[in-house]
């Protein structure tokens, strides 16, 4: 009998793993990840994007040690960004930025800086774009779009997951951020098993941890660079470097799986690291002047 329950015991372990394993488990991502996630990039024709331009709508400052465990009272400050993907004949954008009601709420009563003119153009830049790409369905991500004037014509260019749909719809972050039944279908809905290549060199990660829904933009840009938007699986680079999580409070308050984000962060780690990989984390507002200064990034949005 015992011997049964053991077998059953390894039967159930290993559907976990096999159930697991198309996305980050605890055992992490596969070892051919990234040559996969390569061959993906190429698998659909036409020009590569030429470079990368993003616009920061708003600020959030908060005490480094809300960012990392372990972490000073030092100030941080979290930029509240949307990135421009910049092909020669359109552009994808990877996350929509915010109006300013959902900012306040994540101001938690704190007055912090918002750029009304900034995403005004960020808006314009939606509406020329292509296709919209979201990392996760939080509101500073996704509010531009689900609260957009303009809201209809944008779903039907954005890509959600079925996973970011169904929170979205069942049990947003915040009331404002809901949609409604008839404008979910007008979206573009897709799910897939761990990549999906969605334009010439730029796939699609599934990374769920920081949310259901949430996954990293693999993009190879003409030139041979390379670059990984993990979104919010660390809010610093730092995070990634240091291998070391939000701090717990941070992590149940969001109700973040931290073994799959522990996973997440060892391997970019390592695609950084041993691939030259240019990672790019949603929030970190140092590294990102630091990447503008560097030429890698350029803080301004093309509008047609
Ligand atoms: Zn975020």
């Amino acid at each position: 009998m015992k011997l049964i329950q053991n077998t059953w015991v390894i039967a159930l372990l290993s559907a976990a793993i096999i159930f697991t394993s198309s996305a980050v488990g605890a055992q992490g991502y596969a070892e051919d990840l990234l040559s996969r996630v390569r061959a993906a990039a190429s698998s659909v024709p036409g020009p590569l994007a030429e470079s990368i331009g993003f616009a920061k709508v708003a600020e959030s400052h908060r005490p480094y040690s809300d960012i990392i465990e372990g972490g000073s009272d030092e100030l941080f400050i979290s930029a509240r960004s949307a990135y421009q993907l910049r092909f020669p004949n359109g552009t994808i954008m990877l996350d929509s930025g915010m109006d300013e009601e959902v900012h306040t709420y994540y101001g938690f009563g704190r007055i912090e800086p918002y750029w009304q003119e900034t995403n005004n153009l960020l808006q314009q830049a939606l509406l020329d774009a292509q296709k919209i790409l979201i990392t996760h369905e939080h509101g500073d991500h996704v509010a531009g779009v689900v609260r957009s004037p303009n809201r209809d014509e944008l779903a039907a260019k954005t890509l959600l997951t079925e996973a970011q749909l169904e929170t979205l719809t069942m049990r947003p972050q915040l009331p404002q951020i809901q949609i409604s039944p008839e404008l979910a279908s007008k979206f573009i809905v897709l799910d897939y098993q761990d990549i999906l290549p969605v334009a010439p060199g730029i796939v699609l990660i599934k990374a769920p941890g920081h949310t259901h829904g949430h996954q990293m933009v693999y993009a190879q840009l003409s030139g041979d660079r390379e670059f990984l938007f993990i979104g919010d699986i660390g809010w610093s680079l730092d995070n990634i470097t240091k291998l070391q999580l939000r701090p717990e409070g941070t992590i149940a308050r969001i109700g973040e799986d931290p073994e799959a984000l522990m996973q997440q962060m060892i391997w970019i780690k390592d695609r950084m690291d041993q691939d030259g990989l240019i990672v790019i984390p949603s929030h970190d507002d140092l590294l990102i002047k630091r990447y503008v200064a560097e030429g890698i990034l350029e803080d301004s949005l093309v509008i047609q």
